[in-house]
């Protein structure tokens, strides 16, 4: 297991987006755990969402006294093609994983339980950590498995691979209801929806002038209307449907634009390929753009673009949250989202965008958004407000501290 390198964030630099108020009391709860060792471990320090929490909640939880730390597994290649299978799986693939894949899928968790290390509380996220618990000499910690991602129509070999390692831990966090398996047995199950950080390079406010010369850089005009997709290169991102759905659009407004960003993510071997598809169902069309972190396009680019688009899309056939959604809701742009998993929660329909669930629909919202500046403005503060409301890392940052305060009353372990 690695530990991964943090940033240092201060609870104060919230204040004017939290208030006075909520800031004395995450203070104060922090306080009461303060000392208390947590450890969050998943499978990745770059690309997806779950680095993109961690790398802003664990500083937060550093700044307010707890002695929160990161790690991630350190495991071969061809462990990641399994995770991603059971991934695929757990989202609804009939995909099955060989007794070789299972035994590899173990031995790494086994391999990296041993690195946990005397903590209080450990945080495990995803398929790819489930098992730390099982195998970890720490028995005195309690344990928490975080699932990140669309269970709702788990495939059930999958499911039941991992259920027995679920049921090891003192508590599990989903980010919806419906994505808890009916046949899951454990006293504590919580439902926590995921957040975004709004001082962090992604989504701090860049002014208009910026934004507009970042999105010129790669090519893309900021005075034509701009429709944005940021999602990994990932079937369930339905790429290929963004840019059939685009073409549609294209027909009625000839000088709209596309541009999908797509991180290449260090635990995601599909990426790569899908990309390839990808830029091979775009064809020649110089207006459609397909960019990635290896063009230079990181957070100050993904938040300029997401500036400037017009609108935003997120054409998911599954999703666990989504965070490229609120993201965009928080710069007051409206988005038009599959109507799967966590969308909707952020997406409230005609509100602060459009559900979705075809290509033609996808279309017909972004050509009336496109076509409507006054809406998009409403919808776009409505958006705003809604993340400010329920999508804030604040808000994350107290379900953590309220959840170490409960799984330790009675006191922290000792270390040795
Ligand atoms: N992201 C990024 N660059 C990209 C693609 C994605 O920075 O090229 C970020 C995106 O802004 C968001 C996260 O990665 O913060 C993706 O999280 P989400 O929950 O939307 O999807 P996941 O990848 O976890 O399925």
């Amino acid at each position: 297991m690695r530990s991964v390198a943090l940033g240092n964030k201060r609870l104060i630099d919230y204040v004017e987006v939290i208030g006075e108020p909520e800031y004395e009391a995450l203070r104060a709860l922090g306080a009461s755990v303060a000392g208390t060792r947590v450890r969050h471990v998943n499978a990745t320090a770059y690309g997806g969402g779950v680095a993109e929490i961690l790398q802003n909640l664990v500083p937060l939880l550093r700044d307010v006294g707890v002695d929160a730390s990161w790690s991630v597994l350190e495991a071969p290649a061809p462990f990641y093609d399994v995770t991603k299978k059971l991934h695929n799986s757990l989202q609804g693939m009939a995909i099955d994983v060989s007794d070789e894949e299972k035994r590899l899928y173990l031995e790494v968790q086994k391999d990296n339980a041993a690195g946990v290390g005397h903590v209080d509380v450990v945080l495990a996220h995803d398929p790819q950590a489930v098992a730390l618990r099982h195998f970890s000499p720490e028995t005195r910690a309690r344990w928490v498995w975080r699932c990140h991602i669309d269970t709702t129509t788990a495939y059930d070999p999958s499911w039941s691979l991992l259920r027995p390692y679920v049921e090891e831990h003192d508590a599990a966090i989903f980010t919806m209801p419906q994505f808890v398996r009916p046949d899951l047995r454990l006293s504590k199950i919580l439902i926590q929806k995921p957040t975004i950080d709004p001082n962090s390079p992604k989504n701090r406010r860049l002014p208009d002038a910026e934004a507009r010369e970042v999105v010129a850089r790669f090519g893309v005009d900021p005075d034509r209307p701009l429709l944005l997709q940021v999602s990994r290169f990932d079937p369930w991102k339905d790429p290929l449907g963004v840019i059939d759905a685009y073409r549609l659009v294209k027909a009625e407004i000839p000088t709209v634009q596309l541009v999908m960003i797509g991180s290449l993510a260090d635990d995601d071997p599909e990426g790569m390929e899908y990309l390839r598809r990808t830029q091979a169902h775009a064809g020649e069309d110089p207006d459609v753009k397909l960019l990635t972190n290896l063009e230079g396009v990181k957070d100050r680019e993904v938040n300029a673009f997401q500036c400037v688009a017009a609108v935003v899309v997120q054409k998911s056939l599954r999703e666990g949250f989504g965070l490229v959604v609120a993201e965009a809701l928080w710069k007051g742009v409206p988005v038009v989202g599959g109507a799967v998993g966590g969308i909707p929660t952020q997406i409230i329909d005609g509100e602060t965008g459009f559900l979705v669930s075809s290509v033609e629909d996808c279309a017909r919202r972004c050509l009336q958004l496109l076509r409507d500046p006054a809406l998009r403005q409403r919808m776009g503060e409505v958006g705003r407000e809604h993340v400010r409301k329920h999508f804030l890392i604040t808000r994350d940052l107290r379900d953590q501290l309220e959840l170490a305060r409960e799984l330790t009353r009675g006191g922290v372990t000792t270390a040795g």
